[in-house]
């Protein structure tokens, strides 16, 4: 058997086992909780974390816990050569699963079932199978191959932030955290907050509360507001055909203080807002095409129904749409909403292209929040980006074209990736193009065949990068 035939013939004998692992790590809630000693991001992303410290361990790699927020693993020679770097936190479940999102289950239609299966608890595990291949076979190594996992990538990446303060980036850094082929550009983030008050209200009909979205980068699926002064019926009436002109469904139930509406449209990640349908802006809406009162609240309805309105992805009522050849247009999504009987505060998630500054986008979405009587903050962070032409993105390359199939080739994206701040780092799978893997969103899947052949074509770049 040659090399290629021989890391083939391991992978398809380990399959079971790589997806017992996941499963593992899956069955572990290891969203963001509070924090606790020794559990600087929860117990959830603790537990995760000594879970593939055990995993790794038993597998024979020297294991490093660095300060409870990221994990290592290593094997090969001392000098660093490559680092792959995954996530072992996930994003809270969110409503609308078919199945238990903590008990992974694998389907008669080939995919695998469960929070984190994809993002990013799928990439980990294909980047532990390579680095297990690799040793298993002993093919020779003439650098250190390290897998890096974090514990805080949904919620800001402090943990990778805290561990490259202490230490060097190898001189080749994946992540296998977002879809293949590479990802070499990815465009900057801004959020913007505002917020407005007002004096306690008493017309009727009036909006008396609103809330939507759980996490500042998920779109939600889901929100609901609660309208004192009108009749369940008359609501239900007048909401039904309001949200199906967008796409969404309302119901309706009476709850304290008024009747309750809530509005179910598609929840998806904060970058990419045309895969989903905004339940916020979806339930505005409708809100604003009902006969409500005169008074401050209405007025706010309107005003966010105008600046942030259901399906304007790119920022254009705010003023802030824009685009370059390299990251593509500037995307926002307005993901949260709290809205009370004396005011309400807004967050949106924007990822900015290259060519966004200060002035073209900050200070204009300032200006127009400001305009309506808003008061605003969020800073920019700015892009990332690797040139296309080094070595390390044609080897990646290589190696995905010869075990994949697939054309390679390199691509930008609005999501930030956990390499947003490792120089010369890029995204490396761990999703197949064209997959939906419904990340952040219900019923999150991966195909296991394209998992077992992530990790097959991983470990031929491990051992490309560290011979
Ligand atoms: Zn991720």
């Amino acid at each position: 058997m040659d090399k290629n035939e021989k890391i083939a013939a391991w992978m398809e004998s380990h399959r079971g086992e790589m997806i017992e692992d996941l499963k593992t790590l899956c069955r572990i809630p290891s969203y963001s909780g509070p924090a606790a000693e020794g559990a600087p991001y929860g117990e959830g992303p603790k537990k995760a974390m000594e879970a593939a410290m055990d995993m790794c361990r038993s597998y024979g790699f020297a294991v490093t816990d660095h300060g409870d927020r990221v994990m290592t693993a290593d094997m090969g020679p001392e000098t660093p050569q490559l680092d792959m770097l995954a996530h072992l936190d996930v994003v809270g479940p969110g409503d609308g699963w078919d199945t238990d999102p903590f008990e992974p289950v694998e389907k008669p239609d080939g995919y695998i079932y469960g929070r984190g299966v994809a993002d990013d608890k799928g990439g980990a595990v294909a980047a532990l199978y390579a680095m297990r291949c690799v040793k298993e076979l002993g093919l020779p190594l003439s650098g250190r191959c390290r897998l890096i996992l974090g514990t805080d990538e949904e919620n800001g990446s402090s943990d990778v932030a805290w561990y490259y303060e202490r230490v060097k980036p190898a001189p080749h850094t994946f992540t296998p955290d977002s879809n293949f082929p590479v990802c070499n550009a990815e465009k900057g983030f801004y959020r913007l907050r505002f917020k407005k008050a007002w004096a306690a209200e008493t017309a009727l009909p009036r909006v008396a509360e609103l809330h939507g979205g759980f996490r500042v980068n998920v779109v939600p699926g889901q929100a609901y507001a609660v309208i004192a002064g009108m009749e369940k019926d008359a609501l239900l009436a007048a909401a039904v055909p309001l949200a199906a002109e967008i796409g969404a469904a309302a119901k309706v139930e009476d709850t304290d203080g008024g009747v309750k509406l809530t509005v179910e449209a598609k929840g998806c990640h904060a970058a990419e807002p045309e895969t989903g349908n905004n339940a916020n802006t979806a339930l505005i809406r409708v809100l604003a095409g009902l006969p409500l009162a005169e008074c401050e609240s209405t007025k706010a309805i309107h005003e966010l129904d105008k600046v942030l309105p259901h399906g304007d992805y790119y920022g254009r009522a705010l003023g802030i749409a824009q685009a370059d050849d390299v990251t593509g247009r500037l995307t926002c999504s307005f993901t949260q909403i709290d809205f009370t009987a004396a005011g309400l505060s807004g967050l949106c998630d924007c990822r900015v292209p290259v060519c966004a500054n200060e002035e073209n986008c900050k200070a204009v979405a300032d200006r127009t929040m400001g305009a309506l009587g808003y008061e605003t903050e969020g800073a920019m962070v700015p892009p990332h980006w690797t040139p296309a032409e080094g070595a390390f993105i044609r080897t990646l390359n290589a190696c995905y074209e010869a075990y994949s199939g697939r054309e390679g080739g390199c691509y930008a994206m609005g999501g930030g990736t956990y390499v947003h701040d490792v120089p010369g780092g890029v995204a490396f799978g761990v999703v197949m193009p064209g997959e939906d893997v419904r990340m952040h969103g219900a019923n999150e899947r991966i195909k296991v065949d394209d998992l077992v052949t992530a990790a097959e074509l991983f470990a031929h770049a491990v051992g490309a990068i560290c011979e």
